[in-house]
């Protein structure tokens, strides 16, 4: 597991995990899963990410091998003794809702994550969705980030607001799903739960609105994407996680987290989330080339484009 590789550009925290998936048209037991998981795979094609995580004494070899064929640095990954965090969800008709049914910590509950000397000078940070109280952890031990990006989810937000909110006013992006948004700011209206959180200290807050999309709210203006239209979504499941991966490991590669630089790294997030949710866990990602990312990218950015509106032409509806 240990590889003698020097410096990571990218540290990412996270769940480990061995998920149960229900769909309506398929079951899948032990698939390998967990935010740590998705979002190091995603920004695997940008950068060189570290991982920082637990897995336990059950976790299969295959998938130490599947996350280190990605070129995922995995000195961060300690594996102990007990079982590896276990997740099981079920998905509506509509592939868009999703109920939890089980999360079993395990080596999670006593995790302590220690990072190797080689991942503390990393200038990106993601803290991928886990308890906010390792996330803090982990945010101290890299000693001066450039950019530190932070995801969540409804259960610590019900069950560790505290060391949330202390989280989120220490970095400069925040993701999250719109019903996490109006749960953690008491807003209905997704305008006004972005400004409140941006008030908690972030530069940037990311939304994400599954099928369809993600705004990015900064002080100074909104951004809008939508997602890419897949014809099969196989399994929804680490799509935030890997939107996030792909848009904090794109930026890494900038020479300043510009407000022009986020915009591109969301699109980039947009299309590896795209090919993360036409199969289970992390088998996609693993069979794309770098060719499928640029085709796809431009068949995305075909979509979104307005002719005669774009920078510099008309921008009057009538004109
Ligand atoms: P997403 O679909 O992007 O929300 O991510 C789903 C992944 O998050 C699954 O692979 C789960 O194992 C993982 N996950 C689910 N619940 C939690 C939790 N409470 N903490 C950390 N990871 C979780």
């Amino acid at each position: 597991m240990i590889e003698k590789k020097s410096g990571v550009n990218l540290v990412v925290v996270g769940s480990v995990a061995l998920d149960n998936v229900a769909t309506p048209a398929e079951e899948r037991r032990d698939v390998l899963g967990g935010s740590v998981s998705y979002a190091c795979a995603a920004a695997s094609p940008f950068t060189r990410a570290g991982m920082v995580g637990v897995a336990g004494s059950d976790f299969p070899k295959e998938c130490v091998k599947l996350l280190g064929e990605f070129g995922i640095d995995m000195r961060g990954l300690q594996e102990v003794e007990g079982k590896t965090f276990r997740w099981s969800g079920v998905y509506e008709r509509d592939m868009n809702t999703r109920r939890t049914l089980s999360t079993e910590l395990n080596v999670f509950a006593s995790f302590s994550p220690e990072l190797p000397e080689a991942y503390r000078e990393s200038p990106f940070l993601f803290l991928a969705n886990i308890n906010p109280g390792l996330q803090l952890d982990v945010l101290q031990q890299v000693r001066s980030p450039r950019f530190v990006a932070a995801d969540t989810m409804d259960l610590w937000i019900k069950t560790a607001r505290e060391p949330l909110m202390k989280l989120i006013s220490g970095v400069d992006m925040l993701l999250l799903n719109d019903g996490e948004a109006r749960e953690l700011t008491g807003e209905e209206h997704l305008v006004k739960a972005a400004g409140c959180l941006l008030e908690m200290g972030p530069r940037y807050v990311v939304i994400k609105k599954g099928e369809h999309g993600g705004m990015l709210f900064s002080r100074e203006s909104v951004f809008l994407l939508p997602a890419y239209p897949v014809e099969e979504v196989r399994d929804p499941t680490g799509a935030g996680d890997a939107f996030a991966g792909a848009l904090v490991g794109y930026l890494s590669r900038a020479p300043r987290a510009s407000a022009g630089a986020v915009r591109r790294a969301m699109a980039a997030g947009t299309v590896l989330a795209s090919f993360a949710v036409e199969s289970f866990g992390l088998e996609k990602l693993a069979g794309i080339k770098r060719s499928d990312i640029e085709s796809r990218m431009r068949k995305f950015l075909g979509m979104i484009r307005v002719p005669g509106f774009g920078a510099g032409k008309a921008r009057n509806p009538f004109t």
